[in-house]
């Protein structure tokens, strides 16, 4: 007997499954995936079988994207390197916490962490019963003295806001390995086109993939890559915590990759031609580049990252405190305040008021920012249209 209209609609025949490899990365645009047998849904669910059943616990194109990540980070590391895909960076930050810390637990993090990380540790973790302590993590006497028996992770960010502070990431990891600790850095402001962190003694290396790795501000999304055994650990957390990719971001975030290094380049060459163009105009105080010889970490960035890939954020300081940062950024025309970094498109902020609004212009400047810095993220753009359009607001304040 044909089946009725209804059943016709919904059961239309098997998509085909091609043994060829297709070259874009299909969109598994599915929530559910159908078994042979009961046995079959079950060893699935158990990970005793390889398979997919459900997207919030895995699908080929999320891991696709993760995989390609954890390609990049790897390239350097003899021993293999996993990933896992996240919706968000903090949903990757947040997941990776909670694996590696229980109640009682103690974290060490770095005093100019991203403000999202701040809150989840100091906020939303404190309520179970994980407590913090922010270091200066450019002193590594000052995070030896931080470590007590109940730490069980040491965080790091590869590049810090707004400041762009490197992260000895070996120093780093050799503290965090003496006390027996996991040591995850934050390599958002970065990516693997300019440094990656498990060459350097990191364990897991978190990305906000929003930033550089999407790169077009188009696509929100996390990724996490670091030793399988950390990583299962990882996504067993995720599946219950459920802040599992999109297949579409997934796509979006994948194809990304592909030209993350050429992007990665040229944001990295323009950043320093516009630090480097900027730094001695009458109007700034000062400008946080650590492509700059004068930045105070310029001989551990050569040391650590790709070279001539400083990251793509510069900082200015306008003379004139905290009105003339808020002037200056109101005076671009074709850098637009905006929030986020990494993408095609030059942005600004103002970083007293945004990043860093929960800090006084005390608490500022014992943090080594200035009330009107400024945060550049260098897009694709011609570099001389950049520079034009800053020396145009520093010259109108
Ligand atoms: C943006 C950002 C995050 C958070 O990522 P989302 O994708 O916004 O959740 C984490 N760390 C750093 C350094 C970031 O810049």
């Amino acid at each position: 007997m044909t089946p009725g209209e209804y059943t016709r609609a919904v059961h239309t025949p098997v998509p085909p499954r091609p043994e060829q490899e297709p070259l874009g990365l299909p969109i598994y645009r599915t929530a559910a995936w159908a078994f042979e047998t009961a046995d079959e849904y079950r060893d699935v669910l158990n990970d005793s079988r390889p398979g997919y059943s459900y997207s919030r616990v895995d699908n080929p194109t999320a891991d696709a994207f993760a995989q390609g990540v954890a390609a990049l980070e790897g390239a350097g590391v003899d021993a293999p390197v996993a990933g896992q895909p996240f919706a968000s960076g903090m949903a990757a930050i947040s997941t990776v916490l909670m694996a590696l810390t229980r109640a009682g637990a103690h974290v060490v993090c770095p005093r100019e962490v991203y403000g999202g990380t701040y809150g989840l540790l100091s906020d939303l973790l404190s309520r179970f019963g994980v407590t913090t302590t922010f270091v200066d993590t450019t002193d590594l006497d000052a995070v030896r003295s931080a470590i007590r028996p109940e730490t069980t992770v040491l965080w790091g960010e590869t590049l810090a806001n707004p400041t762009m502070t490197v992260a000895d990431l070996p120093g780093l990891a050799a503290v965090a390995h003496e006390a027996g600790l996991t040591f995850v850095v934050d390599s958002t402001f970065a990516s693997p086109a300019v440094c990656r962190p498990l060459e350097h003694g990191a364990d897991v290396v978190v990305h906000s993939a929003t930033k550089y790795i999407g790169g077009h501000s188009d696509v929100t999304g996390g990724v996490a890559v670091g030793s399988p055994e950390l990583i299962a650990r990882i996504r067993h957390d995720r599946i219950e915590l459920g802040g599992s990719l999109s297949p579409d971001d997934a796509y979006l975030l994948h194809r990304g990759l592909a030209t993350l290094p050429l992007r990665v380049a040229r944001h990295c060459a323009s950043a320093l031609t516009v630090a480097t163009a900027l730094v001695d105009h009458p109007s700034v105080e000062r400008v946080d580049h650590p492509g700059l010889t004068g930045h105070r970490d310029h001989g551990l960035a050569v040391k650590l990252f790709d070279e001539g890939r400083y990251g793509a954020v510069v900082t200015i300081t306008p003379r004139g405190g905290r009105e003339a940062g808020v002037a200056l950024c109101d005076r671009l025309r074709l850098i637009r305040v905006a929030t986020s970094l990494g993408g095609t498109h030059s942005k600004v902020s103002h970083v007293a008021s945004t990043t860093h609004r929960q800090l006084d212009d005390d608490a500022l400047a014992a943090a080594g920012i200035g009330a009107g810095a400024v945060r550049i993220s260098v897009g694709l753009e011609d570099p001389d249209d950049v520079i034009a359009d800053v020396v145009q607001a520093l010259n109108s304040l």
